[in-house]
């Protein structure tokens, strides 16, 4: 194959350098700009590898051929935009990511491949106000359950993604203010998890998770502008932008739960008064429905109710729906995002939820952003936080460590 002459100079990153080795290090390095590309994406068409690559479509070609030569990849026919293609697979080398969510009441454990293939997951409950040695402590316990099921050692994981309902500062590494976890904040979360689980740890806040969840799983239709909001005892954005997660100067991007809706309203954990979450949170809600005869207990009741029919819940839900869509009318008229995703514990109530948060929104922006805006019920529901929190280790491993040394055919045939 003649791959030397598939290096057009837009694919040189290192340009300037000339000769056989730098030749072979430019080849190494686009088969791993490939590789991770099909780590953080999932499954992909060629045509998509090239677009988040930029490297050309003769190049992504010729190294799909080859990683498929040296059994790293597999094919499977699929179609893109109405015609026939194939989907690339990375192939399971024993290599696996691990993703937890913690909540207020539950940790979540996901084992994911490179392929992004789920193979175990586990649920464990956590009691209210838990502080961080017992959240570690069930992180740690449904993480080895989880691997046990799959079948993987300890030794088999790239690392741990960790998700956290609150502001995540990657500058100091420690947990903000107005996070739902009130024990746990201030503190540096990395280094204790890394001790409690023994594997390189990569701490996020949780909604942006949900959003690289659906860069990766639900690819197909959310366009490169799009914003996850999780609605739960907090309220928070995942914000990506031209294709890439927006985090923000220190990683607070896309709180809105702390955009303020009620002047004068109710004082906020934060410390604000009126905030989008005192209004239109679960707590907010369950809140609400104290004074009712027979109030919902937990989020799980408050849903069931609201799907039974009963009308005072539904009024509760509509409330908060149109609260939300109201925050986010401003936000699409600031990022004017192609589809809004709805995630997060209420996502089982479907059309309950969307609908007042859709007329909320067409209420606030103008219409020609309301008309071109999609908003939808997220297909992954409340899993999304795991599973972006394993994403986020498979987009940052090396793809030598899930495949070895990117030697052989893969670094000679150039
Ligand atoms: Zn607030």
């Amino acid at each position: 194959m003649d791959h030397d002459v598939l290096m057009p100079p837009e694919d040189n990153g290192a340009s300037g350098s000339v000769g056989p080795g730098s030749q072979s290090a430019l080849r190494r390095d686009n088969v791993r700009r490939v590789v991770t590309a099909l780590s953080a994406q999932g499954p992909s068409t060629q045509a998509q590898i090239t677009r988040t690559t930029g490297l050309s479509a003769g190049t992504v070609a010729s190294i799909v051929r080859d990683l498929e030569a040296a059994g790293r990849v597999r094919l499977t026919p699929t179609t893109s935009s109405g015609r026939r293609a194939l989907d690339i697979h990375l192939v399971d080398t024993g290599r696996v990511a691990v993703g937890l969510d913690i909540g207020r009441r539950h940790v979540r454990c996901v084992v994911a491949t490179p392929g992004h293939e789920v193979v175990a997951e586990e649920l464990r409950a956590l009691p209210l106000g838990h502080d961080a040695v017992t959240g570690i402590a069930a992180a740690q316990e449904a993480m080895h359950a989880a691997l046990a099921s799959a079948g993987r050692e300890l030794g088999q994981v790239l690392g741990a993604g960790v998700g956290i309902p609150g502001p995540f500062d990657p500058n100091t590494g420690r947990i903000g203010s107005g996070a739902i976890l009130p024990e746990w904040v201030g503190l540096d979360i990395t280094p204790r998890m890394q001790a409690a689980l023994q594997v390189p740890v990569i701490v996020q806040n949780d909604a942006n998770l949900g959003a690289l969840a659906h860069q990766a799983w639900g690819r197909t239709s959310l366009g490169d502008d799009f914003v996850f909001v999780k609605i739960g005892t907090g309220i928070g954005t995942g914000l990506v932008i031209d294709g890439r997660l927006h985090a923000g100067h220190t990683g607070l991007a896309g709180e809105i739960g702390h955009t303020i809706v009620v002047e004068q309203g109710l004082v906020c954990r934060c410390g604000n008064r009126g905030c989008l979450e005192t209004v239109a949170s679960t707590s907010s809600m369950l809140r609400a429905l104290a004074a009712t005869p027979h109030p919902p207990q937990n989020t799980d009741e408050l849903v069931t109710a609201a799907l039974d029919g009963d009308a005072v819940t539904r009024r509760v839900v509509e409330d908060a729906g149109l609260s939300v869509g109201k925050v986010l009318g401003q936000l699409a008229s600031i990022i004017n995002p192609e589809t809004i995703l709805l995630g997060g514990p209420l996502s089982d109530l479907g059309d309950l939820l969307l609908e007042p948060v859709v007329r909320g929104l067409h209420r606030h922006t103008v219409p020609d952003i309301a008309r071109s805006t999609t908003v939808q019920v997220s297909l992954l529901r409340d899993r999304a936080e795991a599973l972006g929190a394993a994403v986020s280790v498979l987009t940052s491993a090396d793809p030598s460590e899930v495949y070895g040394p990117m030697t052989g055919a893969l670094e000679t045939t150039v």
